[in-house]
């Protein structure tokens, strides 16, 4: 099914890249995109996130419940 898979994605003009430091591929529309957007391998300011917006500290006290 990989097949069909990249056929469909490569249908909705993604771009299938390989992430430079994890290694992992991803699919980004963003063709200039490099990494795969994914911590740590993206500092949040290069995914169009203000800083301190999503710190994981925030998300680990959301999921506490407190
Ligand atoms: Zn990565």
């Amino acid at each position: 099914m990989e097949e069909l898979r990249t056929r469909l994605f490569d249908r909705m003009r993604f771009y299938r890249k390989q992430c430079p430091y994890c290694k992992h591929y991803f699919w980004t529309l963003n063709k200039d995109q490099e990494s795969c957007g994914d911590q740590p391998c993206t500092p949040y300011l290069f995914i169009g996130n203000p800083p301190g917006k999503f710190r994981p500290e925030s998300i680990r006290m959301l999921g506490r419940g407190s």
